[in-house]
């Protein structure tokens, strides 16, 4: 049996206008006190039926703050895989609770999304101007509207499975009244599938699909849906396009960190490589192109170094004969890790390739590097950057000794 308790009970009034209902409730003698506001079950609900978005950015800011305190700014040798894992373990779950009973609007997502986006930049040590997709890409992560999708789909899923329960029984009546109540439940879902391309929710509360099948069917709608979005903003968006051509695309992006993380451990060492390395592919190093693009060409684009040329990526990894010394010394590394193992013809690229190799290689895996296996690919990896992590050195050396 359920006891209510009289002073503990309150009253909120979700309708507005003239659907206000004035009306007095009593249990037992007692008058129940109206509220604007409550918390019930650790969610906060308001007349207006609003999600408090300021609460949750303060509860993500709070938890992961004393979650890694100053490990959030400094380096303090924590791969940003870690960092991103402990974000989703521990922040995510309470920073997004409840969020899939409450009605998300688009600017509420919007607000959440970007403090996840502040975050992640400040785990991969990214400028502010760094495109989104590129951290999502980096890091192998969700985006918030997905993860509430998720949340939402799996409390769908779990009612759908619910045989003669109320709730399912009330998700059917809401399926029958159709498309009046835009914002019904069953409407939000049918939202979601559609997005995903998955099947409508009649075709689910009639025949639910195992936990183990559902999960397959999501996790790839959720990994095409991005992979094509992420590609086409690759293409086109962002003013250091002509840089992000180099970054591919991983297999499963929002579960999969991209090769240039994985091939960093945990240390110091390679953490700072794989940082500049990021900062490259990015477009987010300052080359003198890119100087001379944010000055509105006020400054020269010509390298300082050689001043033969202008200083854009290919320049500076290629052609700059100021440091042809270092380049000769990585190349030679780098390429002979491309070869067939036990010998064979040495292979010879184009000059564009070695340059998608220097900046990403597993764009190249299908092709001109099919011979090579995901490891060697990391190897690679490994090796070019060195390469950028050398040049970058001998650069800066070379412009402080001109000074
Ligand atoms: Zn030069």
């Amino acid at each position: 049996m359920v006891k209510i308790n009289q002073e503990k009970s309150e009253v909120l009034c979700q309708s507005e206008g003239k659907n206000y209902q004035q009306k007095a409730y009593t249990l037992g003698e007692k008058q129940i006190n109206r509220v604007d506001k409550l918390k019930h079950l650790g969610i906060t609900r308001n007349v207006k039926s609003k999600v408090n978005t300021d609460e949750r950015l303060k509860t993500g800011r709070q938890t992961i703050y004393a979650l890694l305190g100053s490990g959030l700014h400094a380096r303090t040798g924590m791969c940003p895989l870690v960092l991103c894992k402990i974000w989703k373990t521990y922040v995510v779950p309470r920073y997004l609770y409840g969020l899939e009973v409450q009605i998300c609007t688009k600017a509420d997502i919007y607000e959440l999304e970007k403090l996840q986006r502040k975050i992640f930049r400040q785990f991969l040590s990214l400028p502010e101007r760094t495109a989104s997709s590129a951290l999502y890409i980096l890091l192998g992560a969700e985006p918030v509207e997905t993860i509430l999708d998720r949340n939402m789909l799996s409390l769908f899923l779990t009612i759908s499975r619910l045989d003669n329960a109320i709730e399912k029984k009330i998700l059917q009546w809401e399926l029958e009244i159709g498309k009046d109540f835009t914002e019904s439940f069953i409407n939000r879902i049918d939202k979601i599938l559609n997005k995903y391309s998955l099947p409508n929710p009649k075709e689910i509360l009639e025949n639910p699909p195992s936990k183990y099948k559902w999960k397959n069917i999501l996790n790839k709608a959720i990994n095409i849906y991005w992979s094509k979005i992420w590609k086409e903003e690759c293409l086109t968006k962002s003013m250091v396009k002509c840089y992000r051509k180099y970054l591919t695309i991983q297999e499963n992006p929002t579960e999969n960190p991209h090769n240039i993380w994985k091939a960093a451990r945990n240390n110091q060492n390679d953490i700072r490589k794989a940082e500049f390395k990021s900062r490259l592919i990015t477009g987010t190093y300052m080359l003198q192109t890119t100087k001379a693009k944010f000055s509105k060409n006020q400054i020269s684009g010509i390298c300082e170094l050689c001043t033969k040329a202008e200083e854009d990526i290919k320049h500076f990894l290629l052609d700059c004969e100021s440091l042809e010394s270092v380049r000769l010394k990585q190349m030679n590394k780098l390429l002979s890790l491309t070869e067939l193992k036990g010998g064979g013809d040495k292979a010879i690229y184009k000059e564009e390739d070695v340059l998608q190799i220097i900046m990403d290689c597993s764009k190249l895996s299908t092709t001109s590097l099919s011979h090579l296996k995901a490891n060697d690919l990391i190897e690679i990896e490994k090796q070019s950057q060195n390469f950028c992590h050398q040049m970058h050195k001998e650069r800066t050396k070379c412009k402080h000794d001109d000074t």
